[in-house]
């Protein structure tokens, strides 16, 4: 076969193919709906930059009864997630692109890395959304995903648009806001597997029609190639005949539904008991301390049992004299969970707190959340430098959110009211999440990922 002839200067055999324009549009990735925190997955929710809640009161008890950004500072949030550690940040059509970020342990043998786990051996299944920026017909756009990452598989690796586009759904903003688009569930895979991602990974999302081709979407992927271990020492208090024990499944929870998400190794490395009933038998001091217990406030409880087990707890720290929450530079790498049968009011645990406010290695859970894993995680993240999402003041972290409104593991499960007469919070309702408050957000992975408590080298 030779070449095929072509006649210059001779039109009018060519057949014009008709015009199709590549229709505006982004793509996101988001969560399943039955997401229950095996794998890290965070996105600028809508809620908390548009006014689309009602919130009923501020942190301090301030009516608004409006709908309500649920993020006090809508700004600098859409700056963590538009720019902060995103690799190639893009702005489709001129359009605010906010990438979600997923974070996975990479699957590898133990000589392509020694800290690799089957954790997500199976790769993570997300949603793909399609925020339609004009009307969407079923053409043959195809969506493609791109990574340069070889250990990072994305599948499939490309969709067709016209299968993704069933069934429109608007979503008022505020005011007169409204925002088209699709959600096609459980699309696509992604795993890493072979070897570490060294740096934040990001995946590509292209719309491609014919020779049209044009960037629309990103996925940040978080970078796995170090994989800090938190030790967790689990101490059930005894002070009676039924006492406390831990839930059957919480090494599940540390390992698999709450730590994972910040690539941390979570395991609970001693499941001891600190028996008081015995202790008191020869020692005053653990005598004097049941007998006052029920008039103590959930501070002193704290502090006088952290105390007590400095001196006769079989699994003290070993170093800077036995000092729990040593706050040097060398401190204590084990975290303490005590596990009590106390009643402190209203209070399900507490963590503690120095001066100079630094989180310490020890949270006590109390009676009334023995068998509740959010206050058991809760007060975990506490312990390993996180403050509530609704902090403010000296005690903040980069953002406030309003009081009970966000499924993240460090808000509470109801939302703040209005105050009673001795100034003491109401709630105004339950939390909507309440029972499935399984999230914790990029920028806490990062900040549990620093925490002093942490091992890196084992
Ligand atoms: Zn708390």
């Amino acid at each position: 076969m030779g070449s095929p002839s072509i006649q210059f200067g001779s039109y009018t055999s060519i057949t014009r193919p008709q015009v199709v324009t590549l229709k505006k549009f982004m793509v996101h990735f988001r969560r399943p709906s039955d997401y229950q925190g095996k794998y890290g997955f965070d996105w600028l929710r809508d809620e908390y930059i548009y006014p689309i809640e009602t919130v009923t009161n501020d942190n301090n008890g301030t009516a608004i009864g409006a709908p309500t950004a649920l993020c006090k500072n809508v700004a600098a949030l859409k700056t963590e997630y538009k720019t902060t550690d995103v690799v190639n940040p893009i702005s489709p059509y001129g359009m605010d692109y906010y990438s979600a970020w997923l974070s996975i342990f990479p699957h590898t043998t133990t000589a392509q890395f020694a800290h690799g786990s089957r954790m997500h051996r199976n790769g993570v299944d997300l949603d793909v959304e399609i925020e339609a920026l004009e009307s969407l017909v079923d053409d043959a756009t195809e969506i493609l995903f791109e990574t340069n990452n070889q250990f990072l598989k994305i599948t499939p690796s490309k969709l067709n648009l016209k299968d993704l586009i069933g069934s429109k759904k608007t979503k008022n903003l505020g005011g007169t806001t409204t925002r088209d688009y699709y959600l096609a569930e459980k699309k696509v895979n992604i795993k890493c597997k072979g070897g570490t991602l060294n740096a934040h990974e990001e995946i590509k999302v292209f719309a491609k029609l014919g020779s049209q081709k044009t960037e629309v979407g990103k996925l940040m992927v978080y970078k796995n190639n170090v994989i800090p271990k938190a030790e967790i020492v689990a101490v059930n208090v005894i002070t009676g005949p039924s006492s406390a024990s831990l839930r059957s499944d919480y090494q599940y929870l540390f390992k698999n539904q709450s730590f994972n998400q910040a690539l941390i190794r979570a395991e609970v490395r001693v499941d001891t008991e600190f028996n008081l009933v015995e202790l008191s038998k020869k020692k005053p001091a653990v005598r004097a301390f049941l007998n006052n217990v029920s008039a103590m406030s959930s501070q002193q409880i704290k502090q006088t049992l952290v105390n007590l087990y400095e001196i006769y707890g079989r699994h003290k720290p070993t170093t800077n004299s036995g000092q729990i929450n040593y706050t040097g530079n060398t401190g204590t790498t084990r975290t303490y969970l005590f596990y009590t049968e106390f009643l402190a009011g209203n209070v399900l645990g507490s963590c503690s707190l120095d001066a100079n406010n630094n989180w310490g290695n020890s949270y006590i859970i109390y009676k009334s959340a023995l068998k509740d894993d959010h206050t058991i995680v809760h007060e975990a993240g506490h312990s390993f430098g996180l403050p509530h999402v609704f902090q403010g003041g000296s005690f903040a972290g980069p953002y406030t959110f309003y009081h009970g409104y966000t499924e993240n593991y460090l808000d509470y499960t109801w939302q703040a009211g209005s105050l009673d007469r001795v100034g003491r919070l109401l709630g105004s309702g339950d939390n909507k999440f309440k029972g499935k408050m399984y999230s914790f957000y990029k920028w806490q992975w990062k900040m549990l990922r620093t925490d002093r408590s942490l091992i890196t080298n084992y």
